[in-house]
């Protein structure tokens, strides 16, 4: 089975592993990847969810942090912080720099992103196809009010520096409008036996990557099933502050608002946790259809269980 998932970091690249587990070596799992969290540090290129996914599926990732590497160490940082060199606020050890350093070194080689991407990907053997959704630069910001002005941040400063306590009044991905879909990704949305949702982020994750011309189009039109699973239950999100990017694009933090915020035009299937069984019903009157069933990614085996039921529901739509 050719499947094609949508991903952004910590969400994404947790129910992949799931995915990963249950399905084996004749099917092919292509990733597309956010690239809008990409920012530049030190004159780094740092893609934090392309990492997080490489680092999670290659088996390096911080398992209680959810991003960044295991066993890291802080070395760099504390003598940048010496130099009086900032931002402080971004957390890059030892180890994840190095990644940034030969990301960076090949980017100036002048090798595209993608190509990048499967350069770091033969360290880290995902077991995936990892694929950014641009080779062109696309950045997510966000508009605040601070001081009572004004100001637009980059998305990671609104996440990281300011934790998203101060409302997000509008989300902007820069460059977006001219971005083109990095190569492969229009074919193997094109190619897909399924594509899936991860409980990503719906607005600066699934969003930006559907906002690259080209690629909400081409999913909508597929001819495989689109199936998404809620990073919203109850009413909130499990992780993370993806209530505050809704609020900014005028979507309630619901299960079954986030799936009518995707549309029937676009999604096929989708799955809401079993304590939103309540949403099933709106969610099918709006052409969806839905399931209820246990979302919280605990451990591999709980997720495997929800890419199964992703899948299962994949197919009773194509029927
Ligand atoms: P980020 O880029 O690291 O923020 O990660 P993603 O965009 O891929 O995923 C973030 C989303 O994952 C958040 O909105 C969370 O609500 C959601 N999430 C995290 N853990 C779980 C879980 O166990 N179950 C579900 N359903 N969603 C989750
Ligand atoms: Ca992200």
């Amino acid at each position: 089975m050719r499947i094609v998932a949508l991903a952004g970091g910590i969400g994404g690249a947790r129910f992949l592993r799931g995915l990963r587990e249950l399905t084996g070596p004749q099917d092919e799992i292509t990733v597309i990847g956010n690239t809008g969290d990409d920012i530049h540090l030190f004159g780094l290129k740092v893609c934090p969810d392309l990492d997080t996914v490489m680092y999670t599926l290659g088996g390096g990732i911080h398992e209680e942090q959810g991003w960044g590497r295991a066993d890291e160490t802080w070395s760099v940082k504390e003598e940048m912080k010496a130099y009086g060199v900032g931002p402080d606020w971004f957390g890059l050890g030892d180890r994840d720099f190095a990644t940034h350093i030969v990301r960076t070194q090949m980017l100036a080689a002048g090798y595209p992103l993608s190509a990048v991407t499967e350069a770091l990907c033969a360290r880290w053997q995902p077991g995936v196809r990892l694929l950014p959704m641009s080779d062109d630069r696309v950045e997510t910001h966000v508009r605040i009010t601070e001081d009572g002005a004004p100001r637009v941040v980059h998305f990671q400063e609104y996440w990281v520096r300011l934790h998203a306590a101060v409302d997000a009044e509008a989300i902007i991905a820069v460059g977006a409008d001219t971005a083109k879909p990095a190569p492969g990704v229009l074919e193997a949305i094109a190619a897909a036996d399924v594509i899936l949702l991860p409980p990503s982020n719906p607005v600066v994750s699934i969003g930006t990557i559907l906002g690259v011309p080209g690629i909400r189009q081409a999913v909508a039109s597929a001819a495989a099933p689109v199936v998404g699973l809620s990073p919203i239950i109850g009413g909130a999100p499990v992780r993370g502050m993806a209530d505050k990017v809704l609020a900014a694009v005028g979507v309630e933090a619901s299960a079954e608002a986030v799936a009518l915020d995707y549309g029937s035009e676009l999604l096929d299937g989708w799955l809401v946790d079993t304590t939103d069984a309540a949403a099933v019903e709106t969610v099918e009157a709006a052409g969806i259809a839905c399931r209820a069933v246990p979302l919280l990614m605990t451990d591999v085996a709980a997720t495997a269980g929800m890419a199964r039921a992703a899948l299962e529901l994949a197919e009773q739509v194509r029927a």
